[in-house]
């Protein structure tokens, strides 16, 4: 029997731990990729001559990749340095009104005490208590295992667990339920934030999504050299397995071979006779007929209303002052349901927007730079970046907003001209094609939307699905855990015809 011969396309997280899995696994695998670099979201940009994390920041479920490291025979710390942080973000109201949560459950207890009253602190342990049971109810239900529906699920977590069932609460919306553990309207702003991990409302969002929360809680750490440094190191895994990476490689085709995957052609001309496909593309590109007219009914098309946030981010070198920036920081909005609409039913840049911003430099060890440093500044946007060209002048209103959102906390930005690189909803549409800039597939709202994304398997045989648009969703940890469950669909689907 020949080696099967596996392309995979886009070598963004679920690619590569896809890559990794099936190579170690004997398959013959090309990852194919279009951009220079491995990592997709997870990229870098070069501003005033430094290198900068321009897409994921905030690093949990460490587990996830211990597990695929020593799966491939090594082990995550021989390849990596990660650094637990202790204060997992700071949030500000404005110039006094700020918040830090700690890795220590009861020291964010005594800081939401000191904050808000004892009452809060007492719902707060309350909230984390919830997050942590529906987290562990879906863990190896539903986030770890093949894409279930509702039935399958309620069998997985057993009907002696009835109670656990109803307590994901996918039919409660999120900010709704989180008001029952608060009373203070910041607080229940900050725990709805959580939503925006997955691209979301928290106003549309199912209460289950609290259960980010207790994921955070579990811990958040840092990649010494930056997050790109896990793409780099998830790519040299699968090339020292034997996986041939190629960058700057846009695959334009996947045809059919009677009725199942054949061959794959790039746009440079060349073909390539495969067995099967991973597509780590987003879906929507299958389903906008990127790769041809043959694979276009793999996946059902999100429609644009459907979508999940994008962002126009900053990513600067710059001094700063007034303001303890912690390396994750949140400035919020004063008005966070307008935030929402202006974002999923206006379709346009909100008017009062929460800033995320993260300083690459600092740590809980490391003293804060006194020169220019490395940040990554966030605001939500609509994803229509297909359809709507953004201007200068719009980005540069959304950015004084964003700005003067800080200074109103008391942060000043010293930026400089030429230090700085802005991407918007337009950007990342070209970076990630078929998405109108969503960054995490279709949006998580109503029950339903965990059951609606697709599986590992398309309805096309010999073309597999991995990445933030495929169960279980969207998210660093979440991505690599659907490029693993692609690759163990695809190896068993051909044990079964060896
Ligand atoms: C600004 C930002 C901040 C984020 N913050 C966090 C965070 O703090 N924590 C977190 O866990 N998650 C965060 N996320 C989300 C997280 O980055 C993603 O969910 C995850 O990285 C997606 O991985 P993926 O496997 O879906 O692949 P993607 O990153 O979507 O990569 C897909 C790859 O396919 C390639 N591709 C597409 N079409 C083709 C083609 N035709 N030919 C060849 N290649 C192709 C693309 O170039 C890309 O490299 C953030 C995302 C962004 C953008």
């Amino acid at each position: 029997m020949h080696t099967r011969r596996i392309a995979v396309i886009g070598a963004g997280i679920a690619g590569l731990t896809a890559a990794i899995d099936l190579a170690r696994r004997g398959f013959a695998v090309t990852v194919l990729e279009q951009a220079g670099a491995p990592g997709g979201k997870m990229r870098e940009v070069e501003v005033a001559g430094q290198r900068l994390d321009a897409g994921p920041t905030v690093f949990t479920l460490r587990d996830v990749f211990e597990q695929l490291y020593s799966d491939a025979g090594t082990s995550l710390s021989a390849h990596l340095k990660l650094l637990p942080v202790s204060v997992l973000a700071r949030h500000a109201w404005d110039q006094s009104e700020h918040l830090d949560l700690h890795a220590n459950l009861a020291e964010s207890a005594d800081a939401i005490g000191r904050f808000a009253g004892s009452g809060e602190a007492k719902g707060f342990l309350a909230f984390a208590a919830r997050a942590e049971r529906i987290y562990r109810t879906l863990n190896t239900s539903f986030m770890r295992a093949a894409k279930p529906n509702p039935i399958e699920l309620s069998r997985r977590i057993g009907i002696s667990n009835i109670t656990d069932l109803f307590n994901i609460q996918p039919f409660a919306k999120m900010y709704e339920s989180i008001s029952r553990y608060f009373a203070d309207p910041r607080l229940r702003q900050l725990f709805a934030r959580y939503a925006t991990y997955c691209g979301s409302s928290p106003y549309e969002s199912p209460a289950t999504l609290m259960l980010i929360a207790h994921v955070e809680q579990a811990g958040v750490w840092t990649i010494d050299g930056g997050m790109h440094r896990l793409a780099q190191s998830l790519a040299e895994l699968a090339r020292s397995l034997g996986a041939d990476l190629r960058y700057g490689t846009i695959v334009t085709r996947v045809d059919l071979d009677r009725g199942r995957v054949g061959a794959i052609e790039t746009a440079s001309g060349e073909r390539l006779a495969i067995d099967a496909v991973v597509c780590n593309a987003d879906n929507n590109a299958l389903a906008l007929g990127l790769f041809g007219a043959s694979v276009r009914s793999s996946v059902r098309e999100t429609a644009p209303a459907a979508r999940s946030l994008s962002a126009v981010t900053w990513n600067l070198v710059a001094r700063t002052e007034g303001f303890p920036l912690a390396h994750h920081s949140v400035f919020f909005g004063d008005d966070y349901r307008s935030e929402f609409d202006d974002v999923f039913r206006r379709r346009r840049l909100p008017g009062r927007p929460t800033v995320y911003v993260c300083a690459q430099d600092r740590g809980d060890t490391i003293a804060a730079p006194r020169e220019a440093e490395r940040l990554l500044c966030l605001v939500n946007a609509p994803a229509i970046g297909d359809t709507h060209q953004f201007t200068t002048a719009e980005i540069q209103q959304c950015e004084m907003k964003a700005f003067e959102r800080l200074e109103r906390c008391g942060l000043r930005v010293l930026r400089q001209a030429g230090a700085s690189c802005v991407t918007s909803p337009t950007d990342f549409n070209r970076l990630f094609p078929g998405t109108g800039g969503a960054l995490y597939g279709p949006a998580s709202h109503g029950w339903r939307s965990s059951f609606t994304r697709p599986g590992s398997r398309s309805r096309i045989p010999g073309l597999y699905l991995a990445g933030g648009s495929t169960h279980p969703g969207p998210g660093v940890p979440m991505a690599a855990l659907s490029g693993r469950l692609a690759a163990a669909c695809l190896a068993a689907d051909y044990a079964s015809i060896a």
